[in-house]
């Protein structure tokens, strides 16, 4: 293993140095300019022309593969109005947070310009995606003690027991007939997604139960994923202090679970591992990070442009292209070697900074992600790293700070990483990748 990662190397600066040498003998506007060490400037991925890639081809990336749970814009379960029911519930053994007003729940949820829940979905979906208000009821008791309803429950886990979820909406004061938007009395995905706030002072988890409810004399079917999160307990010194806030990246996440299916993908339960480790809200909940660029597009708030090996592009050569922020334009780039159909990778421009509420807060760095994914595999989105760049794609794993692309005054301009594909080719290589800006720029 370590003589043929050794060879990638070397065949890498041999690669890279021999292609060097041709773009500087041309350097037109979008490629490095003589004497430059990296790009300066480049074309805008977001006007690559890709008519030369079939739309097939894009569907088979852009879309979920047949078996995913990824909802995606424009199929059954997307609440396309974000639609959201809270109900903070107690339990005889768990009282309510006297400390927590109504008004802050609101606010903290889906107020605007605030950092609020609401601005999270917004700014990752670059505004498609403000939840909505769809009811929030006041404290709801369940009438009984938290371990009473774990009796029975796998690890007598209370969430897992569908009787929470229909005692909370029976005896909540939510309106049934406004959530039930078609009037049908089964309220489903689409319609709103249902929350259930627990003053425990933990974390969260989404249960996606059916069940039954009485109102107003009329029986309805709730079929949804429920989520459960937490906010300060009643007996918390600090209530009355951020008392969902501290709970946000967790609440994001179980919500990303209950509005879109996205799966876990950290490992053993721990914050941070796994091949997207502290660059995914999906496989770090325990701190504050955006969504990742493959969950954005196949959701389908973003249909990236798709950019063949070199010798197979319009145009048949390599160039600088400009990525924006992410967090402020929906800007990626997709790397697509027809040889290998079944595999991808997907870059964008992660910039702490230019999360307008601060939503990238414990990213580990700004700079360039370089993602690859399998198009039928929804956990297979595995963060390349910079750090280590001889490896191919499934070898990778918790990827921490030093993980993105950034200019580095060790890596000449015409020498950069090779991007190997599963069964170990390399169509494509990085380099004279620009100092972390808010745009940046780097040679494919
Ligand atoms: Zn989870």
């Amino acid at each position: 293993m370590k003589t043929s990662r050794h060879f990638k190397f070397i065949l890498s600066l041999f690669l890279t140095g021999f292609v060097g040498l041709s773009v500087i003998s041309c350097g037109p506007p979008d490629q490095v300019a003589p004497g430059e060490n990296y790009c300066s400037s480049g074309q805008s991925v977001l006007n690559i022309d890709d008519s030369n890639v079939s739309q097939e081809v894009k569907n088979k990336i852009y879309n979920p593969h047949s078996g995913s749970f990824i909802v995606r814009k424009g199929t059954a379960n997307y609440n396309a109005q974000g639609r959201v029911v809270i109900i903070p519930i107690t339990f005889t053994d768990l009282p309510m947070n006297n400390a927590l007003s109504m008004d802050t729940l609101v606010q903290n949820f889906f107020s605007t310009g605030t950092g609020s829940v609401r601005d999270y979905f917004a700014e990752n979906s670059w505004g498609e995606y403000p939840i909505r208000n769809a009811g929030v009821s006041t404290w709801t008791a369940l009438g009984n003690t938290m371990a009473s309803f774990g009796v029975g429950q796998t690890g007598n886990d209370w969430t897992r027991n569908p009787n929470v979820a229909r005692t909370a909406c029976q005896n909540s004061n939510i309106n049934w007939a406004n959530v039930d938007v078609n009037g049908d009395r089964n309220i489903t995905r689409s319609e709103a997604l249902i929350c259930f706030l627990v003053p425990a002072g933990g974390g969260g988890a989404c249960r996606p139960s059916s069940i039954s409810i009485t109102y107003n004399g009329q029986n309805y079917n709730i079929s949804n994923s429920f989520v459960f999160f937490d906010c300060k307990r009643d007996d918390d010194l600090t209530k009355g202090t951020n008392d969902i806030r501290y709970n946000y990246s967790t609440i994001w996440h179980e919500m990303a679970h209950g509005l879109f299916s996205l799966p876990d993908r950290y490992q053993n339960g721990t914050c941070g591992t796994g091949p997207a480790g502290q660059y995914d809200i999906m496989s770090d909940n325990c701190s504050k990070r955006h969504m990742s660029i493959y969950d954005k597009m196949r959701i389908g708030w973003i249909s990236p442009r798709v950019l063949l090996p070199a010798n197979q592009r319009i145009g048949g050569e390599r160039k600088c292209y400009n990525f924006p922020p992410v967090e402020q334009t929906p800007a990626a780039l997709v790397l697509f070697s027809p040889a290998n159909p079944d595999e991808f990778w997907i870059v964008e421009n992660k910039n702490k900074s230019a999360s307008a509420r601060n939503f990238e807060a414990d990213l580990p760095e700004s700079g360039l992600a370089i993602w690859w994914a399998r198009t039928n595999d929804d956990n297979s989105p595995t963060l390349i790293q910079f750090n280590d760049p001889t490896k191919i794609p499934t070898e990778y794993n918790n990827p921490a700070a030093g993980a993105l692309f950034k200019y580095s005054a060790s890596q000449p301009a015409n020498a950069g990483p090779l991007l190997f594909t599963s069964d170990n080719k390399f169509p494509f290589m990085v380099r004279a990748i620009s100092p972390q800006t808010p745009g940046m720029n780097a040679e494919f």
